[in-house]
């Protein structure tokens, strides 16, 4: 479209990093395999980027869950408390937000379980519940490693918190001390801690029985997914029927140490030389929405800075770390290409003075660069999953943010997950409704019938 064949062969040497081969994703795919193993095997766990934590969930929903029960969830973008109905298929829900002030956020560990017993007993105040005795599920999306279905150990906090007193300690232990504080919630006991992508995996399963991962592409990615105990060398609790465990993998730490250096851009290496995390998340920050954006800023600003972009003219928010935001990647591609309206918007805003539709293309090029590896490197991992757990259907319980609003993420994890599966497993990918909520929910109830 008139684009000189010199300046095509510039854009192209800039941006080639970004587009990757099936060899590698088959490459990606191994490593993992190799650091999923490492990680379920004591000698090696230590070393591994994938720690592949034991949930002590054992087993999917049967839909006979019934009940009240309360949930919370701490770890996504807001704090709420739950009210949870669950009969058969039917699945009832009330909540409510609590903000998390800063300073808790930063404070001790016991002013924020504090906290957490004000939010609850407000909340049961509010629907009349406190002389209920309800079991309690907790979605807590922090790192831990599991002692039991009631006993997580918080690794590191993170997305923002640091709560002294709380790293190395039971994140269930110190909310019931919380409780006991108070003196007026007796009837309130924590049955089960689970992660997001447990909760993802648990409200998928409970409409289908097949779903046997959980995938979180929000903020930060991960996966969940059930193993067999054979397989899970790290194993410490009893080897009854189901002979399965849900692992919580953790996968977003996967390269950290340094195995993903093959696929790594300039682009990569600056983002993860500025973060609070330099050397950490390396997977996570190639996939997911905390990253994306930038990382298709980063790639703009070297083509604007070699005159390939907006004729070389850029802007104060061009050049500012995290102004690109991922939203931006989702709504560009998601734009009508007859007129680029969303673009040009965006283009504004970021305060772009010289912008043609050359330039509308070729930044939704970027995008779509960006986007398409990221949703390539996940499809690389859940290949990995399947292949290893060689499990004929699998449904794949996704919740997150990038997924839910990216206009083609699905579509390019079905098509590359396609390709890199083995022939025989047949897949699916379902969207998961406040996994959250109802996933803690329907574990606290599975918890509460085996006591
Ligand atoms: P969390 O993972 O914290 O629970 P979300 O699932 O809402 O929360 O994910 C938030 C992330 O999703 C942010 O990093 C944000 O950049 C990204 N995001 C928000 N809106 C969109 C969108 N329309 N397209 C792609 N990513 C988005």
């Amino acid at each position: 479209n008139g684009v000189p064949s010199a300046k095509l062969e510039k854009v192209e040497n800039i941006l080639k990093p970004l587009d990757l081969g099936d060899d590698d994703y088959r490459k990606v795919m191994d490593l993992m395999h190799a650091e999923l193993v490492k990680g379920l095997t004591p000698a090696t766990h230590e070393a591994a980027d994938i720690k592949c934590y034991p949930t002590y969930v054992r087993s999917v929903p049967d839909g006979s869950e019934n009940g009240d029960f309360l949930a919370l969830d701490l770890g996504g973008t807001n704090f709420r408390v739950l009210l949870i109905n669950l009969n058969g298929q039917e699945v009832k829900m009330e909540s409510k937000i609590f903000i998390i002030p800063q300073h808790i956020m930063l404070g001790s560990g016991i002013q924020l379980f504090d906290h957490i017993a004000d939010c609850i007993f407000k909340f049961m105040t509010d629907h009349k519940l406190t002389d209920r005795k309800l079991p309690l599920g907790f979605t807590f999306s922090f790192p831990c490693r599991q002692e039991g279905l009631d006993r997580a150990i918080l690794t590191t906090w993170t997305k923002g918190f640091k709560c002294a007193g709380v790293e190395g300690n039971d994140i269930v232990q110190l909310l019931h001390e919380a409780i006991v504080r108070r003196g007026d919630m007796k009837n309130v006991k924590c049955l089960a801690v689970i992660n997001d992508t447990v909760g993802a995996l648990m409200s998928c399963a409970h409409s289908d029985r097949k779903c046997a991962i959980g995938l979180i592409l929000g903020t930060g990615t991960n996966a969940c997914y059930i193993e067999n105990l054979d397989d899970v060398k790290t194993w410490d609790g009893d080897t009854d029927e189901p002979h399965e465990v849900l692992i919580n993998s953790e996968w977003g730490a996967f390269g950290n140490g340094g195995a993903l250096d093959f696929v790594l851009t300039d682009f990569d290496r600056s983002i993860d030389k500025h973060s609070i995390n330099p050397g950490k998340q390396i997977y996570e920050k190639m996939i997911s929405g905390m990253f994306l954006g930038e990382i298709a800023r980063l790639a703009i600003e070297r083509l604007r800075k070699n005159n390939l972009l907006f004729e070389g003219e850029g802007s104060y928010h061009l050049s500012t770390r995290g102004r690109f935001y991922t939203k931006y990647v989702s709504e560009i591609e998601g734009d009508d290409v007859d007129n680029f309206t969303v673009t040009k918007q965006i283009f504004e805003e970021l305060e772009l003075v010289t912008h043609n539709e050359q330039d509308y293309r070729l930044v939704r090029h970027v995008c779509s660069l960006v986007s398409r590896r990221a949703a390539y490197l996940a499809s690389a991992g859940i290949a990995c999953l399947l292949n290893k757990m060689q499990r004929k259907e699998v449904t794949i319980g996704v919740d997150g943010s990038l997924y839910r609003f990216h206009p083609f993420f699905h579509d390019l994890m079905m098509e590359k997950t396609r390709a890199l599966t083995d022939a025989q497993i047949s897949f699916k990918m379902m969207l998961s409704h406040d996994g959250s909520g109802k996933g803690a929910a329907l574990v606290a109830a599975v918890a509460n019938r085996l006591l």
